[in-house]
């Protein structure tokens, strides 16, 4: 077969259309899997495919390709609509992901790589419905997999976290706020500025190596008092800003996130299937348990038949 060369006209694109469903068959003629427009014209650039004449957006592979694709009659093959799988709606959809993103994220290469099974188009209100739903089920695996969802590792400062609650306040109502608590307030700040600055300077000279110029004492060593604020040093209005924008936590060394500590103890067992690749049956629980979830709750009646909870997991 000649090579095709012309450039492909393509259909006119919409916001809305998020399925392009053009189909990659293989040089024995084998539907393959379905790919966007884009990655069809990836092909036919490379000249690795070729248009299909007689089918509409349908690209043939110039080139035997590795494994064979998805199985005949899966739901990887078939043709996707453009609506949103629970009420049928064609405005403002968007890709739901059935395993969250916070957990896929940290999944072996050979489960979520190249994978849209588990991405489903939902409208934002049929999205907005079921989130408080996957959040409840998030917050089980608080529990089950021992690791809150902000993660773990964090290292707070309270006296920084009481210093910027303070600058804060006086920031955005010190008009409504009674002359003595406002001092208070003032006091706190101005405490913990100078000991704030005292700190940055010594972290600064042990960074530049410039301890003799601490010991020797220069302008901005000195306290600040209420007084002497902006005498030579940052006025009132930026100590205030500069302490309201303080971070009070941060990651330290040892932080890991909710969902790499989900799939690490998820991946601890792993087996070799008869073709000696890995698998790990625990997170093929979990996904297959997320995917359950999301049926139950979302009552996804246009949603095709042949999406299962057990389609496969496994994009090899
Ligand atoms: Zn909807």
């Amino acid at each position: 077969m000649p090579r095709e060369k012309k450039e492909v006209v393509m259909p006119s694109k919409k916001s809305n259309i998020i399925y392009e469903n053009w189909k990659v068959y293989s040089k024995a003629h084998k539907l393959m899997f379905r790919c966007n427009e884009k990655k069809a014209q990836w092909y036919l650039k490379r000249e690795l495919a070729t248009l299909l004449p007689k089918e509409t957006r349908s690209i043939k592979l110039t080139f035997e390709a590795k494994g064979d694709g998805h199985k005949k009659g899966d739901y990887m093959v078939e043709d996707r609509s453009n609506i949103c799988i629970s009420c049928g709606g064609d405005q403002y959809l968007t890709i739901h992901h059935v395993v969250p993103e916070m957990y896929r994220h940290w999944m072996p290469l050979a489960v979520k790589s190249k994978s849209s099974r588990d991405l489903l188009l939902l409208c934002k209100h049929c999205h907005n419905g079921y989130e408080d739903k996957a959040m409840k089920f998030k917050k089980q695996c608080v529990n089950r997999f021992n690791i809150p969802l902000e993660g773990h590792g964090w290292v707070y400062l309270p006296h920084y976290k009481v210093a910027k609650k303070a600058a804060s306040a006086l920031i955005r109502s010190a008009d409504k706020i009674p002359q003595d608590r406002q001092q208070v307030l003032k006091d706190t700040v101005l405490k913990f500025w100078n000991e704030y600055r005292k700190e940055v300077k010594e972290k600064e000279a042990v960074h530049s190596d410039k301890e003799e110029e601490i010991t020797s004492g220069n302008k901005g060593e000195e306290t600040v008092t209420e007084e002497t604020v902006g005498d030579g040093n940052e006025d009132w209005d930026t100590i205030l800003e500069k302490c309201s924008l303080l971070e009070d936590h941060f990651r330290g060394s040892d932080f890991i996130e909710h969902g790499n500590k989900v799939i690490q103890q998820l991946t601890k067992n792993c087996v070799r299937n008869d073709r000696g690749q890995e698998t790990w049956p625990d997170l093929e629980g979990f996904i297959k348990e997320w995917r359950q979830h999301f049926l139950d709750h979302i009552d996804p009646k246009f949603l095709s038949e042949l999406w299962t909870v057990d389609g496969d997991i496994y994009t090899r």
